[in-house]
């Protein structure tokens, strides 16, 4: 009935042979357990005072904490412009990418040989094995593409009512609520489904301790939620400074959302004029403090949200097929690159429009020409320079200065043109290498290109 091949249990990896023995697994283990932020584990939630208190063997503590990865990955895409120019090992700041890989050779060695043992990490039964169109299309269908039918129409009720709670558990009223993430643009896959919440408030504007007052909110909203009849299917996240993250288990235990939820005023309203929205991009532009720029961009999330879907259905196929890439054929960060982060789901996004875009936007295309166009296009990512003009013109001053000193890889945000959306990673070496080797695979190596794609052959 389901279209999971094994039934594997989200929140630690082991496998079942039915759906039954997973549920079974899941209410015995993880039900009513909760996330203990020391050290990663799950533990119940009345003892999880003693729990704090106990001494942790240091091995278990590590495999636990790598299920939480993700979530701890997603907080940058919000939090950080400059993550390019961060050292992936120790995460000091550089003033240019350059100086941030010669720092990274001459003070961690990482060499070439390294830099392949960190990043290759094909998982078993990878995707890349399929040998043929027909056999990715159907990887695609039954492993990738998310529950349609009667699940899926589970799913929304389920995030809908979970939505009602998080309005009521949070301490101020709502004036405005808006959604995003890959949920709602259509790009969630099986394994990755993201699901952004912004909750506008006017108690926010015009406060001096804005920042103090939104953690105060946010820390309001978890304990309020984890009382809830919810609470035993949300597993928390570790405290971050301006958002609160959780994994949902949705329907039957089968499959869990990713949730982020933010705060703040509402500056631009539900219909601003294009007048505000350009004072918006100045002060965006004009802004020293990264958090509060954060912030205020927040109202431009619906844009965001719009450009990715309005494109059509089997971009977003491709784009699920890429996002599926990026979490399955890279190494896992380890203590020692544990700064590294790979591009952002809304970076790939961006990049797969942009390459349908090159084809001449082909309503129906190959999923194996699609593909191997955005590897190849990886591979050469210091060419990547890409700008739309939708929401900005030309001739816009802010948008002539940032792109005045603007550095490759370069998709600027279609909806903010402060952010270069390719920021967000410090691994584009590694991505082109894991991209060069993908391409090797028998599903590519024989192939060539196709009309409409025949422009990848000067790649
Ligand atoms: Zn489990
Ligand atoms: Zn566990
Ligand atoms: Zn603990
Ligand atoms: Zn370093
Ligand atoms: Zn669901």
């Amino acid at each position: 009935m389901w279209a999971l091949k094994c039934y594997k249990c989200e929140c630690c990896g082991r496998d079942f042979v039915s759906c039954k023995a997973l549920r079974y697994h899941l209410r015995q283990k993880h039900f009513g357990k909760v996330h203990c932020e020391e050290c990663g584990h799950e533990v119940l939630r009345e003892r999880l005072h003693d729990h704090s208190e106990s001494v942790q063997e240091r091995a278990t503590m590590e495999t636990h904490k790598l299920s939480w990865e993700n979530l701890e990955e997603r907080n940058i895409r919000h939090m950080a412009t400059e993550i390019s120019k961060t050292c992936r090992m120790c995460s000091r700041r550089f003033g240019t990418v350059l100086s941030r890989e010669n720092h990274e050779i001459q003070e961690h060695s990482f060499t070439v040989s390294k830099r392949a043992q960190m990043s290759i990490g094909f998982s078993p039964h990878n995707m890349l094995e399929c040998q043929s169109p027909q056999e990715l299309q159907r990887f695609a269908d039954e492993n990738i593409r998310p529950a349609s039918g009667l699940l899926s129409a589970a799913c929304v009720a389920e995030i809908g009512a979970l939505l009602m709670r998080i309005q009521a558990c949070f301490p101020v009223p709502a004036t405005r609520v808006i959604q995003g993430g890959s949920y709602v643009k259509g790009t969630d896959t099986q394994g990755c489904s993201e699901i952004d919440i912004v909750l506008f408030s006017d108690v926010f504007a015009n406060v001096n301790h804005c920042k103090k007052q939104l953690r105060e909110g946010l820390d309001a909203l978890r304990e309020n939620l984890k009382q809830t009849s919810h609470g035993n299917r949300i597993l928390m996240g570790k405290r971050a400074p301006l958002s609160l993250r959780f994994n949902f288990i949705c329907t039957e235990g089968l499959h869990r959302h990713s949730f982020e939820i933010m705060a703040y005023c509402d500056v631009l309203g539900p219909a601003p004029s294009t007048g505000l929205k350009l004072h918006l991009y100045r002060k965006l532009y004009l802004c020293d403090d990264r958090d509060m720029a954060q912030l205020c961009a927040l109202a431009l999330l619906p844009y965001q949200v719009d450009f990715v879907k309005a494109s059509v259905a089997r971009v977003k196929e491709l784009t699920r097929l890429m996002i599926h890439w990026f979490k399955t054929s890279f190494a896992r960060s380890t203590e020692e690159n544990k700064f590294r982060r790979l591009p952002s789901s809304y970076t790939v996004e961006l990049l797969t429009i942009h390459i349908w875009e090159l084809a001449g936007k082909p309503l129906l295309f190959s999923l194996v020409q699609g593909m191997r166009a955005v590897l190849k296009l990886l591979v050469r990512y210091a060419e990547i320079d890409v700008v739309w003009h939708r929401h900005y013109h030309p001739k816009f001053p802010i948008f002539v200065k940032v792109n005045q000193k603007h550095t490759r890889p370069f998709i600027l945000d279609p909806a903010n043109p402060t952010v270069n959306v390719c920021d967000t990673c410090n691994a584009w070496d590694e991505v082109a290498l894991v991209a060069r080797h993908s391409l090797l695979k028998p599903l590519f190596s024989r192939v060539r290109a196709e009309p409409p794609w025949l422009f990848t052959d000067d790649w």
